[in-house]
């Protein structure tokens, strides 16, 4: 913790990693809301006027140039979708060829893509990258968010990266606290969990400075990387130049190493305390070293008392040729007589056999890396 107070001796610097968590903050206050109207809107969509609608099958908005050649699916999701955004001049903007319209009934994205600028691609969730939440929220009429505030928000956001430098002063700080919280305050976002959490994360964000915080609040050490560690390539670009920055991600990284050794030094503690004086502990390791031990003695061909197994070299055909208790539908005789390499299981059938008529429980586990054939026996065990 003291190295990453001497990362922050500048207090303009200090003030820009405040308000870049801020902003990391409100991106989550925002979320619940945003997220819960744009799921109730693909609801609306998707069980009234696209209801048993057939599904696409050539994804039209990709391979279809011209919407008069659409699928109706397609061109009453389109129309439906259309109808909620908020600007008619924008409507000629929105790139559907980008867009997966087969996707539609299924994938909100490609829903949310109508809305969102055109350079997102879906890779970061839209309720998590601040640039993308504010378009869907301008541009769906389904959103009640007065226009300026969230321009207002954007410049926060967009001033942290616009100048190259990362200074805020105290004035710009308390501007950009007062207008984050003006939106967190609307009825519709304070109304829901996140919501509430980012205004009192915000509030004490205003008296405490991050680093400080992280100490009493984990939840502000996850801000601080997110924020750190910026979604857009462009963003990430200017802080990487910064060595301060640097210093941070790195002791940010170390001090979670520490905070990791010490959970791990609790854990340890806490199973000593449970177990008492450790016998269990003893006995726990002793019971799993046998039970491998036995796991790998079953998957070990030479251990098997068929007879026959003794007379085969490198390949273990499964015929079915001596008894047993699963009569198979059809037989590969044929196909092993031409293919004498194949590797088979018919140790591992008298194993079984022996196994399951041998003890009482009649239980037995069957452990192998995929492809080893499992799938097969359980096929033939059912
Ligand atoms: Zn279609």
């Amino acid at each position: 913790m003291d190295a990453l107070h001497q990362q922050i001796r500048n207090i303009d610097f200090s003030n820009w990693l405040d308000v870049a968590v801020a902003i990391s903050v409100t991106t989550k206050g925002i979320s619940e809301y945003l997220e819960s109207t744009i799921l109730a809107l693909h609801q609306e969509i998707k069980n009234g006027a696209c209801a048993l609608l057939p599904n696409c099958k050539q994804n039209c908005s990709k391979t279809l140039r011209n919407f008069s050649t659409w699928c109706p699916t397609c061109v009453k999701w389109k129309g439906q979708i259309k109808s909620y955004n908020k600007y008619r001049n924008r409507e000629r903007k929105i790139k559907w060829g980008d867009i997966n319209s087969s996707d539609w009934p299924r994938n909100v994205d490609e829903m949310v893509k109508v809305f969102a600028p055109e350079w997102w691609r879906a890779r970061t969730p839209y309720t998590e990258d601040l640039s993308v939440a504010l378009h869907v929220i301008q541009n769906c009429t389904k959103f009640n968010i007065p226009v300026l505030i969230c321009q207002r928000v954007r410049d926060v956001r967009n001033a942290l990266f616009a100048h190259g430098h990362l200074q805020v002063d105290n004035a710009e700080k308390k501007n950009a606290f007062r207008i984050l919280l003006t939106i967190l305050k609307l009825p519709e976002i304070s109304q829901t969990r996140s919501g509430r959490l980012a205004i009192s994360q915000l509030k004490r964000l205003k008296s405490k400075c991050v680093i400080d915080l992280m100490t009493e609040d984990e939840a502000f050490r996850h801000h601080l990387v997110l924020a750190l560690n910026p979604y857009k390539d462009t963003d990430r670009e200017i802080l990487n130049q910064y060595e301060h920055v640097k210093e941070l991600r790195l002791c940010l990284r170390e001090d979670q190493n520490g905070q990791l050794q010490r959970i791990l030094t609790e854990r340890t503690r806490i199973v000593g305390r449970v177990y008492g004086n450790g016998r269990f502990a003893i006995a726990l390791i002793i019971s799993f070293i046998c039970i491998i031990i036995i796991l790998l003695n079953i998957g070990h061909r030479d251990d098997t008392t068929w007879e026959g197994l003794h007379n085969e070299k490198g390949c273990l055909p499964m015929t079915f040729s001596s008894p047993c208790p699963w009569k198979p539908d059809f037989t590969f005789d044929g196909y092993l007589t031409n293919r004498p390499i194949l590797i088979g299981r018919n140790w591992l059938i008298d194993k079984i056999q022996t196994s399951l008529f041998g003890t009482s429980s009649r239980g037995i586990l069957l452990t192998a890396e995929m492809g080893y054939g499992l799938l097969l026996w359980r096929g033939y065990m059912d």
